[in-house]
């Protein structure tokens, strides 16, 4: 085993990238530079069918916005190059062939029709599918004949029919497959292209990978991966896998039941560093117990002992609310620069900083506060006259008090101050014997076109007397006109 530390991460470039995949690369960089190892991108992109040429790229600008970007792989440099597995198909050709010729995969020329027939059988006996091994036992003279005619084949791996395969795992312990049970899987297609199980130990130990860590249902196919290092004469790397995220119903993190896409969470407005804190608690815990950390808390504390082995449920209220308390750490000026991106052309901006301050204590993603604040921005908000009516009250009513309100701002001192609009508010509740929050309230409607707002007078203070006062008349106007 090589005394260099090398982790990896080996997603698919198959449509936007995955919550997976960053929670995986967390966890990978973590331990690489822990213990001043290298963090490795690959691309596993041998599925032709599922490729999207964008998505590489995607999946590198995701790494960098949340801050994981590898020291090696595609675009990136490293000296274990070319991190494509399309573009290393030679090399899993030279090494099939390779097993082949050392007795430990053979060429299966079976066609497909006789595979689906096979299928058929066993399915009318009730049995599992699985291949009948009848390549296997092909004489010499067959295999010639086969290739003399130019027959398409697979290569497949010759699994022995007895004994165990045993691989430790850092996370949980031994685990060991019955050899039986395993089936004689395809290492090569016909069109020369690997599967993963190939295509991932070739990769593994020509990039000197020192430690696969995966998520844990890859555990199935470790036994096969052991089998081929050690057909290959090679050392085994040490293999951890990590609990998978999961829905709330406990399956694996789906699109249908959660967003996975990494794109989603940064255009709501997640911070990156929330991201990371979120989903480092999904698999691991500080040994301080402490649940706000940062990635370099993250890497200096990293040991595999701490991972967690239950399956973690993907919560995005707990996400929401870690990214809430990032965003009130944050200086307001702070804020702002990372608000900028979310606020659309032309808006405000001036106004949207003065804003901002009113917010920040209920704001809990960045992409919230144009929802939160559009009453700053735009004309008069549109809202039915009903959200005017005070509880117990009518419309009437409204308009009563709305004409008291008017009256009052019109006549405070300039600049206002929270103190006399406060007590003036509180006479008026009393001498209408409205409840004081049923009168707020109808001025808050008013104001904002909502019953929930940030706070009212500070949102008053920036729209200005004459803006408030021209939004109290349009309300008046709606009352009366409704009621
Ligand atoms: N291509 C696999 C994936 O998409 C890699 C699994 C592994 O890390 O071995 O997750």
């Amino acid at each position: 085993m090589a005394d260099k530390v090398r982790l990896r991460i080996a997603p698919s470039p198959t449509g936007d990238p995955h919550v997976g995949t960053a929670y995986m690369a967390l966890f990978n960089r973590a331990f690489a530079h822990h213990r001043d190892g290298k963090f490795v991108l690959r691309i596993e992109d041998t599925d032709q069918t599922r490729y999207n040429p964008s998505s590489v790229q995607e999946i590198i600008d995701s790494l960098g916005w949340l801050g994981l970007l590898p020291d090696e792989g595609p675009g990136l440099g490293g000296d274990y190059g070319p991190y494509v597995q399309t573009e290393r198909r030679d090399l899993y050709l030279k090494s099939a062939q390779e097993l082949v010729e050392r007795g430990h995969a053979y060429r299966c020329f079976c066609t497909r029709e006789r595979l689906e027939a096979l299928r058929q059988e066993q399915a009318a006996r009730k049995e599992p599918p699985r291949y009948d091994r009848h390549c296997r036992f092909l004489s010499t003279e067959e295999i010639a004949s086969n290739l003399a005619e130019s027959k398409p084949y697979t290569i497949r791996l010759k699994v022995p029919d007895e004994g165990q395969t045993s691989f430790r795992d850092l996370i949980r312990g031994e685990i060991s497959f019955e050899n039986k049970e395993l089936q004689d899987p395809i290492l090569l297609k016909s069109d020369g292209l690997p599967v993963y199980h190939l295509a991932v130990v070739v990769d593994d130990h020509y990039m000197e990978i020192s430690h696969v860590v995966r998520a844990e249902e890859w555990i199935s196919s470790t036994p096969l991966h052991v089998m081929l290092y050690n057909f290959f004469g090679w050392d085994e790397p040490f293999f951890a896998h990590m609990p998978l995220l999961r829905n709330s119903d406990r399956s694996k993190i789906s699109k249908r039941k959660n967003n996975t896409a990494i794109k989603w969470y940064r255009d709501q407005g997640y911070l990156p560093e929330a991201m990371i804190n979120f989903l480092a608690l999904m698999g691991w815990s500080m040994p301080d117990g402490s649940e706000i950390f940062g990635y370099a808390d993250v890497e200096r504390e990293f040991t595999i002992e701490r991972v967690t082995t239950s399956g973690p449920v993907f919560d995005l209220v707990k996400l929401t609310s870690i990214n809430g308390k990032y965003i009130r750490a944050l200086s307001d000026d702070e804020l702002f620069e990372r608000l900028l991106p979310y606020l659309p052309e032309g808006m405000d901006k001036e106004r949207a900083r003065k804003v901002l301050p009113v917010l920040k204590d209920r704001l809990t993603r960045l992409g919230e506060f144009v929802e939160l604040t559009g009453f700053f921005f735009g004309p008069v908000p549109e809202y039915p006259a009903d959200l005017l009516i005070p509880k117990k009250g009518t419309l009437k009513d409204a308009a009563t008090a709305l004409e008291q309100v008017k009256a009052l701002l019109e006549g405070l001192t300039q600049p206002w101050t929270h103190e006399e609009w406060e007590s003036g508010m509180r006479a008026i509740a009393d001498n209408l014997g409205l409840k004081a929050g049923d009168l707020f309230m109808i001025l808050r409607v008013a104001v904002t076109g909502s019953k929930v707002s940030p706070p009212l007078y500070e949102s008053m203070e920036i729209l200005g007397r004459e803006e408030v006062l021209s939004r109290v008349d349009h309300a008046l106007e709606l009352a009366r006109k409704a009621g």
